[in-house]
Formats: C-alpha cells, sequence, structure tokens
C-alpha cells in the first residue's frame, strides 16, 4: 500500500485531508468519467514528513517512480523521452484552496532533445518552443526563485524587437532564441544551468511546491483564513494537455452560475491558443462562454455537460478549469466555488427550488458572516453630486469610499494610520495580498471576474471592481486618469462592487436592502428594490432562509443594548429579549457629578442624598427601556466597573490642581477628588473594587438601582404593561456575595410591592465570570435564579490575558507561532473557558433544575462559538443589535 502517492483513479472527493481539495476533486471527477488527463497526488503525508525533517522521504522517490512509470504505460509515452515526450505539470494543491497562493510549472519533461520531438509529433515548431520557454521561465521563478521580471521583461524586449504585441505573434525562431536567452538568464541568477534531465525537473518541481507552502504570502493568507499552518499541501502531478496548439485549442475557466450575483446560467472566461494561466493573469481579453460557443460549438457543448453534470453530483455552485486541445476537451480542475454573499443566498434558495438541495442545507450553505457583509451600506443612488468616472465589472459587491492608492506598501502604511484606503491596479498577483486586506476596496484596470483581483476579493469579502480599461494606472507617478481627469494618490474615490461604478469623491451611502429587510421586513425591502430583479430575489433568499433558521434554531437570541433607542433597534432586528443592560453608562454625562459625590461623600447622610438624587434618573432609564422591551426578558446588570472609571485621570487631575497651586488658586474640590482618585487608585482595577464587591463596599448603590428597577416595574404594571426585568450581580465569585445581594433585592422588593401595591416577582441572577463561580456554580445556583455567562472576563481571567492589552502586545507573535489559531476574545476558547462553561451549566442545572442560562459576551455574536453555546445547552446567547441577524442565523445552522 503505497504510503505517499495515489492515482487520480484511486481517490475521491472526501479524501481533502490527504489529497488536497485539488487532488481530491481531480480524482473525483476522473471518477465520474469526466475527462481529466491521468495523472496522481502526492500526499499531504509527504509534504508534512517533508516539512518536519528538511528531507524528502526516501520512499516517495521509489512511490513516485512506480507512479510515473504507470502514468507512462497509460499514455503510452515517457516522460520527456526525445520522440514522443509525455510532459507533466506540477501543481500545489492544499486543503483550502489558496487561490494563487502557492506554486504550478506546467511542461515538465521539456528539454533540449524533446522539444524537437514535440515539435515534430505535434508538426507545430511554434508551439513546442513556446511551451519549452514557458517551462524555463515558470522553473525560473517557481522553482529556482529567480525574479520573474527578468523574464517578463526579456519577453517583452523580443516582442519589441519584432515589432508585434502579443506573445503569439512571435515565431518559432523568436521563441527559440527566446529559450536560449531564458536559459543564459538561469545560469546567471542561479548559477546552475536549467536542468536537462526530466526526472530532476519533477523532483526540484515537487520540492518547490513543498517549499511554497511557507512563503510568506502563503502564510499571511493562512492567518487571514484562519487555516492551520501544519496541514502541508499536495502535489499533483498531470499529464499536460495543451491549450496552446493553434486556433482550434484554447483554455478558460468557468462557473455553473454567476459566483457574484447568483443567476442561474453558466459563466466564464475562455482564452484561444493560450495556456495555463493565460487567462487569469488577464494578459489577453478573454472571450465569453457565449463567444465560445461561437469559434467551437462540440468543445462548449461538451463543457457544459461536463459543468452540469458536476453541478448535479456536487449539488452547488462548481468552478472548473478547462483546456482544449485541437477540439478536445480537458477537465484539469474543479471544486465547489467561492460566491459573494448576495450570490450565496440566492444560490442556496435556487439549489432548493430545483429540488437538489432541501431547506436544512439551504441554511448551511449561507453563513453569519455573508449576512453580515449584505447588512454594509450602498451608494444613493439619488446623490445628485456624484461624479462618475467609469463603470467597469462589478467583481465584489460593496460600497467602498477612500483614499486611491497604488502600491501595497502604501495601502498597508495609510490603512494602519487608520485611513480608509482602495487600492488601484493595472491588475493584482499574489505580492499584493498585504494591500488588498488593508484597504476597503480594490479596483483594477484589466482581467475578468475571475482575475487574481476578483477571486482573492470575493474571497475575503472586500469590494472589487475589476477590469475598468479606461483607467490608466500609472505605479510610478501614483496617479490614475480617465479622460481628462487625473486622481493622485491620497484623493477620494468611491467603488461600486455592485455594478461597477467608479466614482470621484466620497458618494453618499444608505443602508442596504437586507438591512431595510431586516429591520422594516419584506414588504418595505420589496419596495425599495424596485424594480430592480436582483435585489428582489436576494431579499426573497434572505427571508426564506432566516425564517428557516428562526424555526431551526433552539437559542434564543437577546440583545446587548443599554438604552431604549438600542433596544429598539435590537427589537426591531429580532432580539427577543435584552441579554444586558449595562447601568454604568447611565452614569456618564451629566450624572457623572452626583456619582462622585456618592464616591466622596464622608458621612452616609451626604451619600444617601447623592443616592437620592440618582434614584429618579436612573428609575426614568428603566421605565423607558422596560417600555421599549414590554413583553419580552430585560436582564438589569447593577454596576460593575471600577468606580474610579467616573472620576478624572489622575494624571490630567495632579496636573490640573499642580498649576492650580501654582496660581494660588487651588479649587477645594478639585484637591478633594485627587485625594480621593490616589485612594481608590489600584494596579489591577479589573481584578479590584468593581462588580458585586462595589455593591457590598458602598452602601446603597446597589439598593439604589435596585430599587430604581422595582419602581420602573411597578409603575410599568400599574400603566398596564408586561415589564419583565431580571436583576443580574455582576462579578460574583462566592453564593455569600451573592446571597448578601439577593436578600436586599428582595426586601426592597417587597418595600415597593408594598407601597405600590404592585405584585414584583423580579429574578435574581448572576454573571459567571469567574473561573471559581464557574467551579462553584452548584453552590452558586442556590442563590441565583439564573447564570448569564460573561466571557469576555471568564477568558480574561482564566487566561490571566488582558483584554485590554494583549492584541498589541503579543498576540500577533501568538498567532504566528500557533499558540492561538484565533484570538479567544474573538472566539471562545472551547478547551479552556468552554470547559468551564461546561462545569457551570451541569452543575448550576443539577441543582437547579430548568434553570435558565446564557451568554451576554462578546462571544454571543461570534459564529463558531454561538455553536459551542448551543452545543453546551445554553438557552440564549445575547450580543450587539446589529450582530442579532448574524446570531439568528447561526444558531438555526448550529441546530441542524
Ligand atoms: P492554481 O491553483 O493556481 O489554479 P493550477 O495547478 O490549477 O494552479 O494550474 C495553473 C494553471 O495551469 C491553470 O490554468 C491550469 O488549468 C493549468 N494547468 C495545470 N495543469 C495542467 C495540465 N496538465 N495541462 C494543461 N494545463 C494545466
Ligand atoms: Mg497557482
Ligand atoms: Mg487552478
Amino acid at each position: 500500500m503505497a504510503k505517499y502517492v495515489q492515482d487520480f483513479a484511486e481517490g475521491d472527493k472526501d479524501q481533502k485531508d490527504l489529497l488536497g481539495g485539488k487532488g481530491a476533486n481531480l480524482a473525483e471527477m476522473t471518477r465520474l468519467g469526466l475527462p481529466v488527463p491521468p495523472g496522481f497526488t502526492i500526499t499531504t503525508t509527504a509534504c508534512r514528513s517533508y516539512m518536519q525533517t528538511g528531507l524528502v522521504p526516501a520512499e516517495l522517490r521509489v512511490e513516485v517512480t512506480m507512479a510515473l512509470r504507470r502514468l507512462e504505460d497509460a499514455v503510452g509515452r515517457q516522460l520527456g523521452d526525445p520522440y514522443d515526450p509525455l510532459l507533466v505539470s506540477v501543481r500545489s494543491g492544499a486543503k483550502f484552496s489558496m487561490p494563487g497562493m502557492m506554486e504550478t510549472v506546467l511542461n515538465i519533461g521539456l528539454n533540449d532533445a524533446s522539444v524537437k520531438g514535440l515539435a515534430a509529433i505535434s508538426e507545430d515548431e511554434r508551439f513546442a518552443w513556446d511551451s519549452y520557454r514557458r517551462l524555463i521561465q515558470m522553473f525560473g521563478k517557481t522553482v529556482l526563485d529567480i525574479d520573474g521580471d527578468i523574464f517578463a521583461a526579456a519577453l517583452d524586449e523580443k516582442k519589441g524587437a519584432r515589432g508585434v504585441v502579443l506573445d503569439t505573434e512571435l515565431t518559432a525562431d523568436d521563441l527559440h532564441e527566446l529559450v536560449d536567452e531564458f536559459k543564459g538568464i538561469i545560469l546567471a541568477e542561479s548559477g546552475q544551468p536549467f536542468p536537462q534531465h526530466p526526472r530532476e525537473q519533477l523532483d526540484m518541481a515537487i520540492v518547490a511546491v513543498f517549499d511554497s507552502w511557507n512563503t510568506e504570502r502563503a502564510r499571511l493568507y493562512r492567518r487571514k483564513e484562519r487555516i492551520p499552518n501544519d496541514l502541508g499541501t499536495a502535489v499533483n502531478v498531470c499529464t499536460m494537455v495543451f491549450g496552446n496548439l493553434g486556433e482550434t485549442s484554447g483554455t478558460g475557466v468557468a462557473f455553473t452560475r454567476d459566483p457574484a450575483s447568483g443567476k442561474p446560467g453558466q459563466y466564464g472566461d475562455y482564452l484561444v491558443n493560450a495556456q495555463g494561466e493565460d487567462v487569469v493573469a488577464g494578459i489577453r481579453n478573454t472571450l465569453s462562454l457565449a463567444d465560445m460557443k461561437q469559434v467551437d460549438p462540440q468543445s462548449y457543448a461538451d463543457l457544459m455537460a461536463a459543468m452540469r453534470r458536476l453541478e448535479t453530483h456536487y449539488r452547488d455552485l462548481c468552478d472548473v478549469e478547462f483546456t482544449v486541445e485541437r477540439g478536445k476537451l480537458w477537465m484539469l480542475q474543479t471544486r465547489v466555488g467561492k460566491r459573494t454573499a448576495p450570490a450565496a443566498f440566492r444560490i442556496a434558495c435556487a439549489l432548493v427550488d430545483e429540488h437538489l438541495i432541501t431547506m436544512d442545507e439551504a441554511l448551511v450553505r449561507v453563513t453569519g458572516a455573508q449576512l453580515s457583509q449584505l447588512m454594509f451600506p450602498r451608494f444613493d443612488t439619488t446623490d445628485s453630486s456624484r461624479v462618475l468616472l467609469t463603470k467597469a465589472m462589478a467583481a465584489s459587491p460593496g460600497a467602498a469610499v477612500g483614499a486611491a492608492v497604488f502600491d501595497s506598501v502604501e495601502a498597508q502604511r495609510r490603512a494602519a494610520a487608520g485611513e480608509d484606503v482602495v487600492l488601484v491596479r493595472r491588475e493584482t498577483n499574489p505580492d499584493d495580498l498585504g494591500g488588498m486586506i488593508a484597504s476597503v476596496g480594490i479596483l483594477t484596470a484589466r482581467g475578468g471576474k475571475t482575475s487574481h483581483a476578483a477571486v482573492v476579493a470575493r474571497g475575503m469579502g472586500r469590494t472589487c471592481v475589476v477590469g475598468a480599461e479606461n483607467v490608466d494606472v500609472d505605479p510610478v507617478a501614483r496617479a490614475f486618469t480617465v479622460g481628462d481627469i487625473t486622481v493622485e494618490e491620497g484623493q477620494v474615490i468611491s467603488i461600486d462592487g455592485s455594478t461597477g461604478e467608479v466614482f470621484l469623491g466620497a458618494v453618499r451611502v444608505v443602508p442596504s436592502p437586507a438591512t431595510t429587510y431586516l429591520e422594516h421586513g419584506l414588504d418595505a425591502a420589496l419596495t425599495q428594490a424596485d424594480d430592480d430583479q436582483d435585489t428582489r430575489e436576494l431579499v426573497r433568499a434572505v427571508d426564506r432562509i432566516l425564517t428557516h433558521a428562526d424555526h431551526a434554531r433552539r437559542l434564543r437570541v437577546e440583545a446587548n443594548a443599554d438604552t431604549a433607542a438600542d433596544a429598539a433597534r435590537a427589537r426591531s432586528l429580532g432580539a427577543q429579549g435584552v441579554g444586558l443592560c449595562r447601568t454604568e453608562h447611565m452614569f456618564l454625562g451629566d450624572r457623572r457629578v452626583l456619582i462622585e459625590r456618592v464616591i466622596l461623600a464622608k458621612t452616609d447622610a451626604e451619600r444617601q442624598l447623592a443616592l437620592d438624587a440618582l434614584l429618579p434618573l436612573q428609575r426614568a432609564d428603566f421605565a423607558a427601556l422596560l417600555a421599549e422591551m414590554d413583553g419580552l426578558p430585560t436582564t438589569i446588570r447593577l454596576i460593575d466597573p471600577p468606580l474610579h472609571e467616573f472620576l478624572p485621570d489622575y494624571t490630567d487631575l495632579s496636573v490640573k490642581v499642580a498649576l492650580e497651586k501654582e496660581r494660588g488658586a487651588l479649587d477645594p474640590h478639585d484637591e478633594e477628588l485627587l485625594a480621593a482618585v490616589k485612594r481608590m487608585h489600584e494596579a489591577n482595577p479589573m481584578l479590584g473594587l468593581r462588580g458585586v464587591r462595589l455593591g457590598l463596599v458602598i452602601p446603597g448603590l446597589f439598593a439604589l438601582q435596585i430599587r430604581a428597577i422595582c419602581e420602573a416595574a411597578a409603575a410599568r404594571l400599574a400603566a398596564g404593561g408586561s415589564p419583565r426585568p431580571e436583576i443580574m450581580v455582576p462579578l460574583v465569585g462566592s453564593v455569600q456575595e451573592l446571597h448578601l445581594v439577593r436578600d436586599e433585592a428582595l426586601r426592597i422588593m417587597a418595600d415597593v410591592a408594598a407601597e405600590s401595591g404592585a405584585e414584583l416577582d423580579i429574578p435574581v441572577g448572576c454573571m459567571i465570570e469567574l473561573p471559581r463561580a464557574a467551579l462553584t456554580a452548584g453552590r452558586i445556583a442556590d442563590a441565583a435564579q439564573f447564570f448569564s455567562f460573561g466571557t469576555n472576563d471568564l477568558t480574561q481571567t482564566t487566561w490571566g490575558f488582558s483584554r485590554d492589552d494583549v492584541e498589541g502586545a503579543f498576540f500577533a507573535e501568538y498567532t504566528e507561532n500557533g499558540v492561538l489559531a484565533v484570538s479567544p476574545f474573538e472566539t471562545i476558547d472551547t478547551r479552556g473557558v468552554g470547559r468551564l462553561v461546561s462545569i457551570a451549566v451541569a452543575e448550576g442545572r443539577a441543582a437547579r433544575p430548568g434553570m435558565p442560562m446564557g451568554v451576554c459576551g462578546e462571544h454571543g455574536g461570534d459564529p463558531e462559538s454561538i455553536r459551542f453555546f448551543h452545543n453546551v445547552g445554553l438557552d440564549y446567547v445575547s450580543c450587539s443589535p446589529f450582530r442579532v441577524p448574524v446570531a439568528r442565523l447561526e444558531a438555526g445552522r448550529a441546530a441542524i
């Protein structure tokens, strides 16, 4: 049993871990009987072994020999044979597609002898020399690490010398000369001649593909996409077929549906007489599939049949790479294709209507991240101040407004300084990745919907417009011109990735149709869409899928809302309650003085006076909130942060007092304040006097808040409403703390009930946000009627990471060297923090069966974390209002 190599004919699509995505799908297409040039895959196991030891495993060499011989026998030709050579491509292919990230070398097996054999067999001298020069060029660049521009410059020079524009206009003799020049470049740049031995070429190319896994840009891409660094890549060795064999040959890429809008119907680009990456690189302008039908109806029909077959088989949008060699179609790659967010929703629903998938499957095919992309604002089409510069191809939707920049470095520099930038390039290549990540939008002058810029932008959800042919980009002058308008670096432009429009200046933005739908319902969204069919289809699809998610999910979705206005927005977006109302925000602004008086009070009486002044204000806050959330649970957290957060900054105040002293005009209040600030200074405020500790140390503080809640509820009841407040105590570590607060709460509740005649039964619960609370949850449940997991503090205290400091300090290193795959503040660390949550859920519910439990940390809006909270048995997640739709969708997906 071979360990490191597997023929295409042996595998299938479920072996992505072993064969990589490309290899697994090549195997699947082979299995389906589609015309795939034969070949074999070197597994990721081999790559991992190479990465660990730095050596190519000896067994690999043997297994490659065996596989190569099987291949040679099958096709009846031998690698690099001088008379009738077998040529192969060596192609990288990892488990997760990394477009343009890794290396491929075509035409392996050509050398000074076999190029003549190829010319004779194909009866096409020009083709043979063109293939050979491509091999040397790609080999030099990817295997020997020689700057690709040197080859490109030599090619340009040759074209210049011959007075031609296109590669295809060079003759066999020109190309022969070019081969000699390229070989000279190889010798000069690498110190070695271009290897003539076919097997040596093959082995070197395989190692180069292994090595390409660890290039800087590949690592950057993986970090961005959260792909682990240790998977390794597979290597596919595939019999060459030739799209550069004259006018009856060509190469192309196609999608079974439009990946930008999701509209039904195949979509693609075709390039006659071309090989490999010519299409993607945007070297010449491509033909559409409709044009291809005109020039080669038979190949077109075969391609359509193959694509239909694939879509039926994968039951999803597929993209393919294909080559036509003298009228014969070959399939070189397929995969379930990347798509924009709108396309994802539309395609999922279309597939349901075509009875290819169920509604449950449709729900799983879209993500919360895609839904949040749909919620991005759009350009206002009624903004009459818009100056349209040009209209090109819409490659990835969105409305991006930013300063034009012309290279990756500048994009990253300005973005780091907080500026929004739009990266403008003739075309992008993998070296632009850093700049693309840093930009809000990307505009290119060349290339189609399948160009590098388009594919990468779609993958990242960046707004992108491509193929703006009348945009003349001058990266040296750092400017572009359209007609007689010149846009310099730093000037603001606006690009619309849904229409392909490019505007001068900043265009006004309006809510997206999906946002209108989410806030005001389907009818409002359809009215806004007017007769724009694509938009109508899209909002209908979002409605169907989100409605299904709401049926499917078990988790309730609540919102973190501090004000009545936030609560109203959350409710319109589908929140089923407020899971966290932070009351500290109610002490800011004008009320700061009052809380200052509470802190500075020298006697109980003084403090009580200050608290009494706060009571009506707090009551009014809660009354407004409860009115907005009438009938829905409204969880109000008692004051949590260290009190000095309400006092002036220590340094600022010291300076102020010092200045006052100098001028002999010392304000006694300032002096008193300074003393208090000094007294209250803590080395670790987040671990200091905050949360429940405040309530127990500062008499009357919690009582004020509890009374305000009770009175607001009583008033609302009297007015005929159905208030459902819940009192939540933060930072509890011991059940005793909670008992003390709870007893006080019950007393106040009874008092207010007696005063008002209202019947008050307000649940008192606590946050679980300290490891000790989680570990003693069974005891805490004695005093708590509900739990809400505060996963931010729980993460902070479990890891001992200061949330406010780590991001800049060392998280970059930690993700780079693999200690963290993702920040635990973004996605819950299921092994550690998550374990504490499960312990608390189990022990809490054992002590108090059916006890309601939810989460109100940042993680409540994070897709992966939501899945965990579903699995661990929580009742609800609470997140910021604008994340509510995303959480609804993800909670639905988690339940499938
Ligand atoms: P990528 O992952 O960047 O698409 P590929 O390995 O798919 O890299 O190959 C790059 C280009 O070369 C593609 O256009 C592909 O279709 C073409 N190609 C790869 N192998 C062959 C082959 N055996 N015959 C002809 N063209 C090939
Ligand atoms: Mg590639
Ligand atoms: Mg490919």
